[in-house]
C-alpha cells in the first residue's frame, strides 16, 4: 500500500496532514526519512511518524533447503511429506516456495515469506540461471547440445524453450543450465531424445549455490549476500 494511503487511513491524520508530514521528513521507513508519497509500504517495513511507531514490520525470512528425493515441493499434501515438514520454524504457514522441484528431484530449494523476492527468483526472464546435474538411462546423444542450445518446441504450451547449455560429462551424466522452469522441463527435453532422466539434482539458482554442508533434508537461512543476489 502507498505510504500516503497507509497514513491517511489512520484516524488522526488526513491527507493534507500526511502530505505535510512527508514533506517535512517526519515519516521514516526502516529508519530513513521517506518523502515520496507514492512509496509502496510492505509488511516488512518499519514505519514511524516522529517517534511514534505506526507499523513494526515483520521480519522477512529466507532459507535454502537441500530437498531430498521423495519429498514434495508443496506446503501441504494429502499423502507425501512436504518440504515444509522439514523446517523447524515458527509460523511456517507464512512461508512459500520460490520455485519447485519434482518429487524425485533433489537439491536447492528456496523458501521465503517475501513474495516480491520469490517472484524475482523465479521470473522466467532468464536472469537467474538454474544449474542441474542430470543422470540418464541411455547414453546422452551429443546432438542434444545443439538442440538444447537452439531451444525445443513444447507443443502443449506452444513455446520454444530458452537456449540451454548442456555439458556432457560422462555417457550418462551431464550438467544442464536453464534460464526458465517449465513443467518437467528437463525430463521433457531429454524425452525428445527418447532418453529417461533417472537422477536430477539442482545445484544452484543464480549466485545461490546449494551449501555442501547441508545433507539432504537440512536447511539454513540465506546470507545477506545471497538474499541481495536475487
Ligand atoms: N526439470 C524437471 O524435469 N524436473 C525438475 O524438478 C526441475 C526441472
Amino acid at each position: 500500500m502507498r505510504i500516503d494511503r497507509l497514513l491517511s487511513n489512520l484516524p488522526r491524520f488526513n491527507r493534507q496532514h500526511v502530505r505535510l508530514l512527508l514533506a517535512e521528513g517526519r515519516v521514516r521507513v526502516d529508519g530513513l526519512a521517506c518523502r515520496d508519497s507514492r512509496f509502496e509500504v510492505r509488511a516488512f517495513h518499519r514505519v514511524e511518524v516522529d517517534d511514534e511507531l505506526v507499523q513494526a514490520g515483520k521480519p522477512a525470512r529466507y532459507f535454502m533447503l537441500h530437498k531430498p528425493v521423495g519429498v514434495v515441493s508443496a506446503t501441504s499434501h494429502p499423502e507425501h511429506r512436504t518440504v515444509l515438514d522439514l523446517l523447524d520454524e515458527p509460523d511456517k504457514h507464512e512461508l512459500h516456495l520460490a520455485g519447485r522441484l519434482d518429487l524425485n528431484t533433489s537439491g536447492l530449494l528456496l523458501i521465503t515469506n517475501d513474495g516480491l523476492w520469490s517472484r524475482r527468483a523465479t521470473a522466467p526472464d532468464g536472469s537467474h540461471a538454474k544449474v542441474y546435474r542430470v543422470e540418464t538411462e541411455q547414453v546422452i546423444d551429443p546432438a542434444a547440445v545443439e538442440v538444447f542450445a537452439q531451444g525445443l518446441y513444447f507443443a502443449y504450451e506452444d513455446l520454444t524453450t530458452r537456449p540451454a547449455l548442456l555439458e556432457i560429462q560422462a555417457p550418462h551424466h551431464a550438467k544442464l543450465t536453464l534460464h526458465e522452469g517449465r513443467y518437467h522441463q528437463i525430463k521433457r527435453m531429454f524425452g525428445h531424445f527418447q532418453n529417461k532422466v533417472i537422477g536430477l539434482h539442482r545445484q544452484s539458482l543464480g549466485a545461490i549455490v546449494l551449501d555442501p554442508d547441508l545433507p539432504p533434508g537440512a536447511y539454513r537461512p540465506l546470507t545477506q549476500a545471497e538474499i541481495a543476489s536475487v
